[in-house]
């Protein structure tokens, strides 16, 4: 399996994201067959990188010994894994599936449970690093599922990924990974603030910024965000949309650990006590935030345009 020439690996989904991570597999020497809703995204890119297009999902599974989906959330890729011409209605006993876009854990455990039915493996393995990162392999990678298959997929990880990082059971990537973009669109907004009440204040951004880069105020959205705001440059690395979509996940999975119900909280281990404190309660503010930005039209562009409903709320412009 570890022959990286005779592992076949399939690749659904060729976004921002999945793009970039199979072209690392082509770099690494992996054998990849794509498939893509729009065909013509799939097929430049075989021109550009050299794998086959296959007609299907199930097309793709015939010719894999693993299946790697970066779509956009659980209806996706229950779409793409068990839908008709899905990869099970194409794939051998034992075929390894590996989800890689956000879609909570509770999503990852549902349909590594019907995959199982059909004699498939499954692991949930969501990223972090936009663009960027996908592009020069640098994602950091987090899986869920047993360890015999986080094995057979590590060759494929370590070509895309520098930090890979085998969570725990199935779902425990995910959870892991809606914590992380929570705690990253918190830390932007706070940013965002930041750089509005400096402004209100009459301080020198460009002395702000530095000393709280240098300093305990820093972050890595700091680091990453602070110059697109005040350029209000929102050229997406990570649409606005996707992250609405992961501060949701991350609110109905911190819901259901606190009730101790569903599937997420299993995923996430046992229940907290009726009457505890509610968890996350910076999430909800921020939710709102991004739930105001994408009703203004702007969930296709980075979530560093949040920036314009603070500005709006604020009565004033960086
Ligand atoms: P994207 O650029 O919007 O790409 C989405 C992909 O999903 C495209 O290939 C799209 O196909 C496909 N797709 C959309 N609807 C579909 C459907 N109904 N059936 C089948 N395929 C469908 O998104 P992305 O930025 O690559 O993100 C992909 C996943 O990674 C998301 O879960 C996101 O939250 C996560 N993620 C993103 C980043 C980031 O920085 N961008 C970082 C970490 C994780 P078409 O080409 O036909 O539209």
């Amino acid at each position: 399996m570890a022959d990286r020439a005779g592992y076949r690996t399939g690749f659904i989904g060729l976004g921002i994201m999945g793009s970039r991570m199979a072209a690392n597999l082509r770099r690494a020497g992996f054998d990849v067959s794509v498939w893509n809703r729009t065909t013509e995204k799939a097929e430049s890119w075989a021109r550009e990188h050299g794998g086959e297009v296959a007609a299907s999902p199930a097309a793709v599974a015939e010719a894999s010994d693993a299946v790697i989906t970066m779509v956009v959330d659980g209806g996706q890729v229950e779409s793409v894994l068990l839908g008709d011409d899905g990869v099970a209605d194409g794939a051998r006993d034992g075929l390894l599936c590996v989800d890689m876009s956000t879609i909570g854990p509770g999503e990852a455990q549902r349909i590594g449970a019907a995959l199982a039915e059909r004699g498939m493996r499954f692991m949930d393995a969501p990223v972090t690093g936009s663009s960027p990162k996908a592009e020069d392999g640098t994602l950091t990678i987090m899986a869920g599922g047993e360890r015999e298959d986080f094995e057979r997929a590590r060759p494929l990880f370590e070509a895309m990924g520098e930090l890979v990082v085998h969570a725990g059971p199935l779902g425990h990537g995910q959870m892991v990974k809606v914590i992380n973009n929570t705690v990253a669109v918190i830390n932007t907004a706070v940013a965002a603030e930041a750089l509005l009440v400096g402004k209100q204040a009459g301080l020198d951004l460009d002395a702000l910024v530095t000393v709280l880069r240098g300093g305990s105020g820093g972050s890595a959205m700091l680091d990453l965000k602070a110059e697109p705001m005040r350029s209000h440059d929102y050229t997406t690395l990570f649409k606005l949309e996707h992250m609405l979509k992961d501060i949701r996940l991350c609110r109905e999975a911190a819901q259901a650990v606190s009730e101790g119900r569903g599937e997420a909280a299993q995923a996430v281990g046992k229940g907290r006590e009726a009457g505890d404190a509610p968890l996350m309660e910076f999430l909800e503010p921020v939710e709102r935030i991004l739930a105001d930005a994408d009703e203004r039209g702007l969930g296709e562009a980075d979530f560093a345009a949040l920036l314009e409903v603070l500005e709006q709320r604020a009565g004033t412009r960086l």
